[in-house]
């Protein structure tokens, strides 16, 4: 029987890894939360499984990615100290909280080299622009009202409004109301015109927007039709255009197990085999130019940073795992192992 060495010590070092701006990137509360969403399929597939087994199968195969999402993270450290991701396995569960914060990052770094490239060329300007209908209540089909919205952009897109606009960027984002009662599903959108819109005979008035929007939807009311010109560099704004399809805070609550379970089968459904964000006109032109997919199923989500070839050397390298519900940590284990080796020498 092999005896532990005397002395040993085991030193652990928990994961900080900051961003440019010196802030802490949350991997501790991502993992955190995809392991409440974890249980939270596991219990669906559990409801599930004795009645309709292939849809328990469904979400136990979610739960299961889930569950191996980002255990390991190696980076790649430089001599300033600073850290890049060089391996991790990502689940691409939609709705799981660290590879939406993956993929958001992701989108932002391919959205500011595409919008580069259009202000380089030194023409456009840009809009940003929020559509929606009513909410609708938690109760109801989300699945149909999201298949409602994206019929009506097909339509909105075919409008004599939108001649001017020479290129576009739109995502899906769905959020609930304040009081939990309602779901606010709606696009952002980045519109790209041409610098003389704005004092042209093609500019269009928000009531314009409005009514084709309401003729899109087929709406019996105003619909709600936000615009803002993009005034600095479009690259400052993108963090307000770019957002999480579905905040985590909105349907995991660990004190609620039934109650996310409610919000998680809406939303999986909902999002299911969904394309949520769709490009047009120079941002799509551009996006092919430099190869750029956005939100490709496959997307990397290690690289997200587009500067940094993925055969960089570094400094060296750390290895972290993640310690069930604490952190991240990086193991190192010490020990004099001259003893240690003796004893189990003597018993061969
Ligand atoms: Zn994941």
């Amino acid at each position: 029987m092999n005896t532990l060495p005397k002395n040993y010590n085991i030193e652990v070092e928990v994961l900080q890894d900051l961003s440019s701006s010196g802030r802490v990137r949350p991997w501790r509360e991502n993992k955190l939360a995809n392991t409440v969403l974890t249980a939270v399929y596991k219990n669906i597939a559990k409801r599930f499984s004795g009645v309709l087994k292939p849809l328990g199968d469904y979400y136990l195969s979610k739960a299961n990615r889930l569950d191996k999402c980002a255990r390991h993270l190696v980076f790649g450290v430089e001599e300033n100290g600073k850290k890049r991701l060089v391996f991790a396995d990502f689940c691409r569960v939609r709705l799981c909280p660290m590879c939406q914060w993956r993929r958001a990052l992701k989108v932002e770094s391919q959205m500011f080299d595409i919008i580069r490239e259009i202000e380089k060329l030194n023409t456009y300007s840009f809009i940003h622009m929020t559509l929606s209908f009513k909410n609708i209540s938690v109760g109801d089909d989300l699945s149909a009202e999201i298949d409602r919205l994206m019929y009506a952009w097909q339509k909105f897109t075919k409008n004599i409004v939108f001649k001017p606009i020479q290129g576009y960027y739109r995502a899906l984002e769905i959020r609930l109301n304040e009081q939990q009662t309602e779901y606010h599903p709606h696009f952002h959108i980045l519109l790209v015109v041409r610098k003389s819109y704005f004092h042209s005979r093609d500019y269009t008035s928000q009531a314009t927007w409005t009514q084709a929007w309401k003729q899109a939807g087929q709406l019996d009311y105003e619909p709600h039709v936000w615009l803002k010109k993009i005034k600095d560099s479009s690259a400052l704004f993108l963090p307000e255009l770019i957002k999480y399809t579905a905040k985590a805070e909105d349907f995991i609550f660990p004190d609620d197990m039934a109650l996310s379970e409610e919000r998680v089968i809406q939303l999986d459904r909902a999002l299911h085999q969904r394309k949520l964000i769709c490009l047009g006109g120079i941002v799509r032109q551009i996006s092919q130019d430099l190869k750029i997919e956005i939100n490709a199923e496959d997307s990397d989500l290690v690289h997200i940073d587009g500067e940094v070839p993925q055969n960089a050397m570094f400094y060296r390298q750390m290895a972290y795992t993640w310690i069930s519900g604490v952190t991240f940590a990086n193991y190192k284990f010490d020990s004099d192992l001259t003893d240690f080796h003796n004893a189990n020498k003597a018993q061969m």
